[in-house]
């Protein structure tokens, strides 16, 4: 990240967002695009600038921006399901719109540039997640859990899959209470598995079919925090405060949790030699 000063990185950030919202403007004629993703690309910028300036709320600032943005304007207001069952309906009815655009942007190619950002600045499910007591978990792994996340990725497909095999009538509003439904059964199952695993990421890690996407594709990302090792001094600190349990200090792809990072900086907020 070091290569990057702090002026490129947003600027970088914005450029791209403001690629995509140009594009899609134009090849679909429609304002919207240009307005939502020039807004996405603003707060994601100034987000990454506040947060390479060590401004403390800086994350948590985007989160709002973003995840108030997209949950209680597109999702709410537009009706527009952002979440997993919205991108399988929007993919079956072979409409590039909405959820299949917000999945291929965030989700499954913007993972190769910028890994989890999704997850460390915009999500709104960890928007409120992160408000939790256990910012680092204070209980172990559990390892076990992780599969859930494939049985809530094909639940989420056979969910949608089945009310077009069934002929069910007026689909897109079925959708829409399934986007509530969603939001409701997220925050709570979030919140208990949080407070029963001491670790407000236990959602993120275990549970959410997001990943079964962002996992492998990030794995690839162009942005990674790496350790410079001359300065690195092996006090652990980055280990301590990682709420996704990476062990960073290794420069691998293979690191343990790799996948996992969601680029929140605080290993490199908490580095005392500056070596990441
Ligand atoms: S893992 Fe899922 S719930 Fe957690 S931040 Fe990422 S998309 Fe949101
Ligand atoms: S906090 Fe910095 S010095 Fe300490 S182990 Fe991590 S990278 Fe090395
Ligand atoms: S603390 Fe560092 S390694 Fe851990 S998730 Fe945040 S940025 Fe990634």
């Amino acid at each position: 990240m070091k290569r990057f000063n702090k002026i490129i990185l947003p600027l970088f950030m914005l450029l791209v967002f403001e690629a995509v919202a140009v594009t899609l403007w134009l090849t679909k004629n429609n304002i919207f695009y240009l307005f939502n993703f020039s807004y996405i690309g603003v707060s994601l910028s100034l987000g990454i600038f506040l947060v390479m300036g060590r401004y403390r709320y800086a994350r948590r600032v985007v989160q709002l921006l973003v995840g108030l943005y997209m949950l209680v304007f597109l999702g709410i207001i537009r009706r527009e399901n952002m979440q997993i069952e919205g991108f399988w309906y929007y993919l079956f009815t072979g409409v590039f719109e909405a959820a299949t655009i917000h999945y291929a942007v965030a989700k499954i190619f913007g993972p190769l540039i910028f890994g989890r950002g999704w997850c460390g600045y915009a999500c709104w499910t960890a928007m409120v997640l992160d408000f939790l007591p256990y910012k680092v978990p204070a209980g172990p792994e559990k390892k076990k859990l992780r599969p859930v996340r494939y049985f809530t990725f094909a639940l989420s497909l056979v969910f949608v899959a089945a009310l077009f095999l069934s002929g069910a009538g007026n689909i897109e509003r079925i959708i829409f209470w399934a986007f509530i439904a969603g939001n409701v059964i997220y925050y709570a199952s979030g919140i208990i598995l949080a407070f029963a695993c001491k670790d407000n990421r236990a959602f993120c890690k275990y549970i959410c079919p997001v990943t079964v996407f962002l996992k492998p594709m990030s794995y690839f990302s162009l942005f990674r925090i790496k350790c410079d090792k001359e300065k690195c001094v092996s006090c652990g600190k980055c280990k301590k405060v990682c709420p996704m349990g990476v062990d960073v200090t290794d420069n691998s792809r293979k690191r343990k949790n790799a996948t996992e990072c969601i680029l929140c900086m605080e290993c490199v907020k908490n580095c005392p030699k500056d070596a990441l």
